[in-house]
């Protein structure tokens, strides 16, 4: 029996008599990695995967500790936002000049992690800890613009790489959220409606919610931006696009809190994470926690779309990319 099913998409559609929606849904920083950590430790107890989970989990807690110890960081003033005119985000990852207060918060990251991480790792992340800020910013550098050949070459393994991920997500968050209070307005739609209009970082998946909603959600920064349904987020085209889901063992069942949006026209698909149908559930959580998705469309010959920082792995595309 296959495990992907085609059909229409599934939950509500949007009504043109509904108000516009909000074009830019921001990150909550009291609580947007905690809830993500209570999510991955709900999926954990029915996955076949759940030390990594667990894992990612405790890395999420972390996260938002660092968050809230974060400190004041240089952001960019009004003048450098109005030459900007919408051609690019505010805070762009592929050109940002990174302050060092990032390498402070990876550093703590890498020490709480340690005794969570799988034993194997642990000399890694203690090793991660006390390296050098040129090297941590070339690791920056890796994974916001996707050179992975270089850390499958050994330098970065999964976790170490998910712990420095997580460490440019706080930073980033950081930044979005204090520059949409320091000045609003700062904050809005970009020439690019298929990358995060705050930093430029791919989405990691889709976010359905209630009136059928669809936001994509800043794999780096956590913003989340609207984009109507039924429109490939890669190439935009309108056409062509098939919705798939997992096939309930029995048929019947609960409807599934993920599906998959496939484009015909240029063959990338990206996940659809329905928190109208379960408010618990998190763009990120919930995309680490299907990889059998990936597996089947990978097969297939359909290319990721959406960027998982907590696990970057061959297949998956660059973070950002070049203007
Ligand atoms: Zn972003
Ligand atoms: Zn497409």
């Amino acid at each position: 029996m296959s495990l992907l099913r085609s059909g229409a998409p599934e939950g509500a559609q949007e009504k043109e008599e509904l108000p516009e929606p909000d074009f830019l849904r921001l990150p909550q920083p009291g609580q947007c990695f905690s809830a993500r950590a209570a999510r991955l430790r709900q999926l954990a107890q029915n996955s076949a995967q759940p030390q990594f989970l667990r894992f990612c989990a405790h890395l999420a807690q972390a996260q938002q500790q660092t968050l809230e110890e974060f400190p004041a960081v240089p952001l960019p003033d009004a003048d450098v936002l109005a030459q900007l005119d919408g051609k690019l985000p505010p805070l762009p990852a592929h050109l940002y000049a990174r302050a060092p207060a990032w390498l402070e918060a990876l550093r703590h990251l890498a020490q709480r992690m340690q005794t969570h991480a799988p034993q194997g790792s642990r000399a890694a992340l203690a090793a991660l800890a006390r390296a050098r800020a040129e090297r941590l910013e070339t690791y920056a550098d890796w994974v916001l613009h996707g050179a992975r050949g270089e850390r499958a070459a050994g330098e970065l393994d999964e976790i170490c790489a998910a712990v420095l991920a997580g460490a440019l997500q706080v930073y980033w968050t950081r930044m979005v959220t204090d520059l949409a209070r320091r000045i609003p307005g700062a904050l809005g739609r970009i020439r690019d409606a298929t990358c995060c209009p705050c930093c430029g970082a791919l989405p990691v998946t889709s976010v359905l919610r209630g009136a059928g909603q669809r936001y994509l959600h800043c794999a780096l920064c956590g913003s989340q931006w609207h984009m109507e349904r039924a429109k490939c987020s890669h190439c935009e085209s309108t056409y062509g696009i098939t919705y798939q889901a997992p096939q309930p063992a029995d048929g019947r069942g609960q409807a599934p809190s993920v599906q998959v949006e496939v484009c015909s026209a240029c063959r990338h698909y990206l996940k659809i994470v329905h928190a109208e149908r379960d408010d618990t559930a998190d763009a990120l959580a919930d995309d680490l926690a299907t990889p059998t998705l990936d597996a089947r469309l990978n097969e297939a010959g359909i290319r990721r779309r959406g960027v998982n920082l907590m696990r970057l792995c061959e297949g998956m595309p660059a973070v950002s990319r070049a203007a």
